[in-house]
C-alpha cells in the first residue's frame, strides 16, 4: 500500500514527506495506523548521524495507533486494538528473560539497524529502492508502518492515543529510572539534572513515589520555572550557582537520589558529588562516544554511593506502560503537561522547537 512518511535523508537536511510503498506485515508484525508519535532526542541524534543508522530511513520511535492487520503468528493484538509502541527486543536472551530487555543482546540491530533481521525493509521509494524501516521496531514517522510485535503494548480502549506515544521512550526512560531503579521512598530527597522530557518525567514519578524534597537543575530559567509548576520544591540554575554546594545545603548533606538526563560529562560528576552517603544516582543521558569524566575515585570510597546506568527506564514496556497510564488516569502522573502537539506535516518545526528548547516534548498528530 502507498503511505505518507517523513524520510530522513542525512545530516542537517530536513525530513522530506513523501509517498512510499509499504509491504505486507510479515510473521511477528502488525500493520499499525499511527494516530500520533512523539519526537525524542534519539531521533534528533540519529538524524544528525551520531550513530551509523543507514539513510534514507523513516525514524520515529514513540508511536501510538491502531492495529489494522496482523501477520502470521501474532497473538498479542488483533485489528482494532489501540497500541503504544516502544523499543524492539528479542524476547529470548538472558537480559530479555530476566526482565531487563533494554540490554537485549540484539538491541542495536533491532532498534538502530533500520532493517528487519533478514535485511529487508518494509518501505521502498518510487524507484523501488529500499528506505529504512523498523527503527525501534516501528518507524513511527509514517501514517502506517509494519511494527514488530515485541514493540507493541496494547492499551485500554478508553485511553487518549494522541498523548500516549511518548510513554514508549522518553517518558518511560525518566519515570522508569525512578520507579524501577532508584525507588525513592516517601519523604526522600531527589535531584534531576536537566529538565527536558526525561528529567521532568522522572521528577513527576519521584513525586508520585512520595519524594518531598524535589530539586530541579538546569541552565534555562524558563525551564526551571516550569519545573516549579510541576512540583519542584527547589530550582538551581547551575550557570549562576554551584549546584553541588546548593544541593548539599538544601538537603543537609546531599540528596538520597539523583538522575542525570543531560549526557554532559561535567553534570555527570556534579550528580555523583551531589549525593549523600549511600545515595543512589542514575545516568540516562546520551553522551557522545569518547566523553570522559574526571571522577575523584579516592573521595568516592568514603561515600558508599551507588551509580546505575539506565536505558529505557529498565522497563518491560508491556507491563510498565499500563502502570504509567493508570497513574496518569488517577492524576498522579500528569506527563501530558510536557507535551506540545504539532501536525505531522510540521515535523521539521517540531524538531527545531525541541532543539531550541521552545518545546519539551513535541508530539506529531497524523
Ligand atoms: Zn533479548
Ligand atoms: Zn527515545
Amino acid at each position: 500500500m502507498k503511505v505518507q512518511a517523513a524520510v530522513a535523508v542525512g545530516k542537517e537536511q530536513p525530513f522530506i514527506i513523501k509517498e512510499l510503498e509499504l509491504d505486507e506485515p510479515r510473521a511477528g508484525e502488525a500493520r499499525v495506523r499511527m494516530v500520533a508519535s512523539g519526537v525524542c532526542h534519539t531521533d534528533a541524534v540519529v538524524h544528525d548521524e551520531w550513530y551509523p543508522v543507514p539513510m534514507p530511513a523513516v525514524l520515529g520511535h514513540e508511536g501510538a495507533g491502531i492495529v489494522e492487520a496482523v501477520g502470521p503468528g501474532v497473538t498479542s493484538v488483533v485489528p482494532g486494538d489501540k497500541v503504544v509502541l516502544s523499543m524492539s527486543t528479542c524476547g529470548a536472551c538472558e537480559y530479555c528473560l530476566s526482565g531487563h530487555p533494554s540490554f537485549c543482546v540484539n538491541m542495536w540491530p533491532l532498534n538502530f539497524g533500520a532493517r528487519r533481521m533478514d535485511g529487508s525493509t518494509a518501505f521502498t521509494d518510487e524507484n523501488g529502492q529500499p528506505v529504512g524501516s523498523h527503527f525501534f521496531g516501528q518507524s513511527s514517522f509514517a501514517h502506517y508502518s509494519n511494527v514488530a510485535e515485541r514493540s507493541i503494548v496494547k492499551v485500554p480502549d478508553s485511553t487518549p492515543l494522541e498523548i500516549l506515544g511518548p510513554l514508549g521512550c522518553g517518558i518511560q526512560t525518566g519515570a522508569g529510572t525512578f520507579l524501577n531503579v532508584l525507588k525513592p521512598w516517601p519523604g526522600s530527597s531527589i535531584v534531576v539534572f536537566g529538565t527536558g522530557a526525561v528529567g521532568l518525567a522522572g521528577m513527576l514519578a519521584a513525586i508520585a513515589s512520595g519524594a518531598t524534597t524535589v530539586i530541579a537543575v538546569d541552565i534555562v530559567d524558563s525551564r526551571l520555572e516550569f519545573a516549579k509548576t510541576l512540583g519542584a520544591t527547589h530550582t538551581i540554575n547551575s550557570k549562576n550557582e554551584d549546584a553541588v554546594a546548593r544541593i548539599k545545603e538544601i538537603t543537609h548533606g546531599g540528596a538520597h537520589f539523583a538522575l542525570d538526563s543531560t549526557g554532559n560529562k561535567v553534570v555527570f560528576v556534579q550528580m555523583l558529588n551531589s549525593l549523600r552517603p549511600l545515595g543512589h544516582g542514575a545516568m540516562v543521558g546520551a553522551a557522545a562516544m569518547g566523553s570522559e569524566a574526571a571522577v575523584d575515585v579516592g573521595a568516592l570510597l568514603m561515600t558508599g554511593i551507588k551509580l546505575s546506568i539506565v536505558l529505557e527506564g529498565d522497563a518491560v514496556p508491556q507491563t510498565f506502560i499500563p502502570r504509567l497510564i493508570s497513574l496518569h488516569e488517577k492524576g498522579l502522573f500528569p506527563f501530558d503537561k510536557l507535551i506540545t502537539k504539532y501536525r505531522f506535516e510540521d515535523i521539521n518545526k517540531a524538531f527545531a522547537d525541541s532543539a531550541s528548547g521552545v518545546t519539551i516534548k513535541p508530539v506529531l498528530v497524523y
